[in-house]
Order: structure tokens, then C-alpha cells, then sequence
């Protein structure tokens, strides 16, 4: 993933995608004093920049450190990098994270660095979700929100993710359902899920993992469609009640779910007509997504 044409912006450099290289004795390598952002541009337009950018800042603050650039000049940074790379459509990944200046578990004296990539990444689960994937249960679940700071994205939490998922793959899944340290359903590795049950959406209380952007659109979708949208506590005994199940993040955009463990369900109206609503509001100018995605 090293060796391509492409560039980088690297703390307010534009840097060859091959030389975007970082010293091996980097804290954010060794502590996991990193966070990141996940992003899609369409047709140009980086779908809720802003919210992703201040999630970027509110990461780092939940790790302790200061994005040392200004929303509005990391929003611009992002625009910037799309152009450098020709992309108009594509995924962006923000980076921010402690460097070399010093490696000890305290590290008041590293230097907070912020580093931006794009490239094209069509969907996260490739060109035949919409046939539905299958999902396998994690053996990991997330941890409880007094153990770790869970609403930050940072790179720390996808230990489990990155382990659930690789033992999802070599069980025949595509992904992983984790619980949560309680044993409630909480989400997919890297993306969120909702159940559709008698007519209305339920989807889990975000308070040991990520209330995503894509979840909080696609909730917004529902409601201007007169869907019910119920946030609860879901009970894995539960999901053998729901009728459609989908999956909803940056990546994996809005994903029908046919399968969880022994479960099978049928990808249905809901689910399409919430796929069709996300993929046209996505392509739609940004005053248009503020004033629908709300
Ligand atoms: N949970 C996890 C673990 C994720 O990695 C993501 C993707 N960022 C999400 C949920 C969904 O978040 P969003 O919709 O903001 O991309």
C-alpha cells in the first residue's frame, strides 16, 4: 500500500505518496497515541466534513492532545489532498498522532502530528454487498466506557476489531457482530448496525462505541420517511425477531446484513429504500445534506 504515485499531506506539506515515511520509535506506534477519520468525497464533496473534522479534534482531546491545526484548516487540508490526487470520488483517512520526540509511557514532549491520504475505495465490502453479508459473533466485546475512552476513534480500540474481524474472515464471515461488555449487541468492526422490527428501526445505544455519522444520517433518513427510530439496549436473544438487518458506516456505507451466526435474514423495503435515500443525499450539495442529514 506503500509503493504508489499519489500524495500526501503531511502536517501541512504535500509529500510523494512513497516518501510519506514515519521514524519506527513514533509513540503513536508503540502506545497507540493515535486517532484517526474515515471519509468519503462524492461527485467532489467530502459527505459531512465538518463533523468528521470535529470528531478528529474531539478524538485527540479524549487521548489527552491538541490537533495542532484549526478545524477550517483541516477541512481545507482534505480538499486539498482529494485535488493533489485527481479524486473526486474516494475515501480520506486523517491521521493524528504522537511522534519520536520521546518514547516513554509519559510523553508531555512528543510533538502531535497530523498526516491526510486518499484514494478510491469503492465499498468496504466490495461490489456484491448488496446481496447481503454475513456476519459472525465476536469473541471480543467492546469495552465498558469506564475502561477506555470509547467515543474517540482512536486507533487503540481497533485491537479487538482488527482480531474479531481476521476471526470472522477465516469462519467464512465477513465481518464481526461484537457485544458489549455487558453482553448487549454493540457493532460491526467498523460500522454500525440497525434491525428493523415490526415496521421501525431499532439500533444500539452508542455508549461503548462510535455514535457514527453514517448511523446518526441514516436515523435522520428513517424519520423523514415516518420510520420509527427506537436507540435501546438490544439484547442478542433480540435479533432472531428482526426482519431486516443492515449495517451503516463511512466504509461500508449502508450494507445489508443475510446473515448473523445461525440467524438468516432477507435484505427487504426498508433497507433498500434507506440504501437508495443514503446513496442519493451523499451526491447532494453540502447546504442539502445539512439541512436533511440534521
Ligand atoms: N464503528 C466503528 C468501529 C467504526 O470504525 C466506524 C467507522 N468510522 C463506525 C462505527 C461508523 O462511523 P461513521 O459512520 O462515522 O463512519
Amino acid at each position: 500500500f506503500d509503493d504508489r504515485d499519489g500524495m500526501i499531506w503531511w502536517d501541512g506539506v504535500m509529500r510523494p505518496w512513497r516518501d510519506a515515511n514515519l521514524h519506527v520509535l513514533s509513540h503513536g506506534l508503540h502506545y497507540a497515541s493515535a486517532v484517526f477519520e474515515g471519509e468519503r468525497a462524492y461527485d467532489g464533496n467530502i459527505f459531512r466534513l465538518r463533523d468528521h473534522t470535529d470528531r478528529l479534534i474531539q478524538s485527540g482531546k479524549l487521548l489527552g492532545f491538541e490537533i495542532p491545526f484549526t478545524a477550517d484548516q483541516i477541512d481545507a487540508a482534505c480538499k486539498e489532498v482529494l485535488a493533489a490526487n485527481g479524486l473526486t470520488d474516494a475515501y480520506i483517512r486523517p491521521l493524528a498522532w504522537r511522534g519520536s520526540e520521546q518514547l516513554a509511557v509519559s510523553a508531555q514532549q512528543t510533538k502531535i502530528h497530523l498526516a491526510i491520504a486518499a484514494w478510491a475505495w469503492p465499498n468496504l465490502f466490495g461490489k456484491d454487498r448488496m446481496k447481503g453479508i454475513r456476519l459472525g459473533m465476536a469473541e471480543w466485546r467492546r469495552p465498558d466506557p469506564r475502561t477506555a475512552p470509547t467515543a474517540s476513534k482512536a486507533a487503540g480500540l481497533y485491537m479487538i476489531g482488527t482480531l474479531s474481524k481476521h476471526a470472522a474472515e477465516a469462519a467464512g464471515f465477513d465481518d464481526a457482530l461484537m457485544l458489549t461488555s455487558d453482553g448487549l449487541v454493540a457493532e460491526a468492526t467498523g460500522a454500525n448496525i440497525f434491525f428493523a422490527m415490526d415496521g421501525a428501526l431499532h439500533t444500539p445505544t452508542p455508549d461503548c462505541f462510535l455514535d457514527g455519522i453514517t448511523r446518526r444520517t441514516v436515523m435522520a433518513l428513517a424519520r423523514a420517511r415516518q420510520i420509527p427510530v427506537h436507540e435501546r439496549r438490544i439484547l442478542p436473544e433480540e435479533m432472531a425477531r428482526a426482519t431486516e438487518v443492515f449495517l451503516a458506516g463511512t466504509a461500508a456505507e449502508v450494507t445489508p446484513v443475510r446473515q448473523i451466526g445461525d440467524l438468516s435474514f432477507t435484505p427487504g423495503q426498508i433497507t433498500a429504500t434507506l440504501i437508495a435515500d443514503y446513496d442519493s443525499l451523499v451526491r447532494m450539495p453540502p447546504e442539502e445534506v445539512a439541512k436533511r442529514a440534521a
